[in-house]
């Protein structure tokens, strides 16, 4: 049995040599034959030099090395999309994925009742608090508004299915976010809780205005609930003008015209302005990702990788 672990890397120099060794550790115990895919997505600190280090002189482990950095989204795609073993694996570098999980996943699978079997974080301790909010509400306003759900907590980290890893290969969206993907493909998913780690070496790769725009990207890419939001919005607006018009009529017919209310006119201008610029700019939302997938551009360009058969740009 073959199981590739793909580690997506950006400037991970500093710990990924003890992530190695944890993850060897645990790979001992669950015999398997392996193949651990580290994809060097344009990293520009010591990266690059430590994955030498490591595949020299393991020969279960490979790399893949991106031009530039192309974002974790295409780090995970380039491996799902070279990796050859029956089962796939995806996991962080800084050990916030616990290696040890990887064995009851596997044990999992292989009763064969499940293609996937996902780690999903029970808490958010050790992230601000803000950050726990906004990440809670967006998991809520997209399962509601969504045709697919992702549990709260649910990570990128997964064991699955050859087939499964198939299905995510041929979703080949430019706008990728991974948790609805996920899920978009079906399958049977397992959930397994576990108590949330905070990260050994290095820092996180996502500012907040990075986490948020890739939030929005993600209820985009799965849902038109803000298209049909804007058009029965316009809807009310128009009821609502045509009530008005009605009033300003009648109320001239029995009173004449007394000019009056003019700060009233303009602030309702204003509104409806703003009001304009906000469903336009929902639109644009959409047509922004339509002109990114037309574009048709690789997901990502690799510069080196030692694997046998690399698909370098796809
Ligand atoms: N990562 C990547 N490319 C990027 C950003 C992050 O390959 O542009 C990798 C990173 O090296 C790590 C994983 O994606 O292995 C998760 O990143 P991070 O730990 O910064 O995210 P967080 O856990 O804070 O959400
Ligand atoms: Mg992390």
């Amino acid at each position: 049995m073959k199981l590739s672990i793909i580690v997506p890397c950006f400037n991970e120099g500093e710990g990924l040599k003890e992530f190695h060794q944890a993850l060897k550790k645990v790979l001992e115990t669950v015999n398997t034959e392996n193949e651990i895919l580290y994809i060097n997505d344009g990293s520009t600190d010591n990266t690059q030099a430590v994955l030498k280090e490591i595949t020299a002189s393991d020969p279960e482990a490979f790399y893949m090395t991106f031009s530039r950095n192309f974002g974790k989204e295409a780090a995970v795609y380039a491996g799902i999309c070279n990796v050859t073993g029956e089962y796939t694996a995806v996991m962080d570098a800084d050990m916030q994925d616990p290696p040890e999980m990887l064995v009851k996943m596997l044990e999992i699978l292989k009763q064969g009742e499940y293609d996937c079997v996902a780690a999903r974080r029970e808490d958010r301790t050790g992230e601000p608090p803000v950050r726990s909010w906004f990440a809670r509400k967006f998991y809520q306003v997209f399962n509601y508004i969504s045709d697919i759900k992702i549990p709260d907590g649910s990570r990128d980290f997964r064991v699955m299915t050859r087939q499964m890893t198939e299905a995510v290969a041929a979703m080949a969206e430019a706008n990728r976010f991974s948790k609805g993907i996920f899920e978009w493909v079906g399958f049977r998913t397992y959930y397994i809780p576990y108590e949330n780690r905070n990260r050994q070496k290095g820092s996180t790769k996502w500012s907040f205005r990075k986490l948020f725009s890739y939030g929005v990207g993600g209820i985009i890419g799965f849902s038109e609930a803000p298209l049909s939001f804007v058009s029965w919005f316009g809807i009310l607006m128009t009821a609502v003008a045509v009530v008005m018009l009605l009033f300003v009529i009648v109320r001239k017919l029995i009173f004449g015209d007394p000019v009056a209310g003019w700060a009233s006119t303009i602030c309702v201008i204003i509104f409806i302005g703003g009001l304009q610029l906000f469903c336009l700019g929902i639109i644009g939302q959409y047509v922004a990702r339509i002109f990114t997938e037309t574009k048709n551009r690789p997901h990502y360009i690799a510069s080196e990788s030692n694997l046998k058969d690399a698909r370098m740009i796809r």
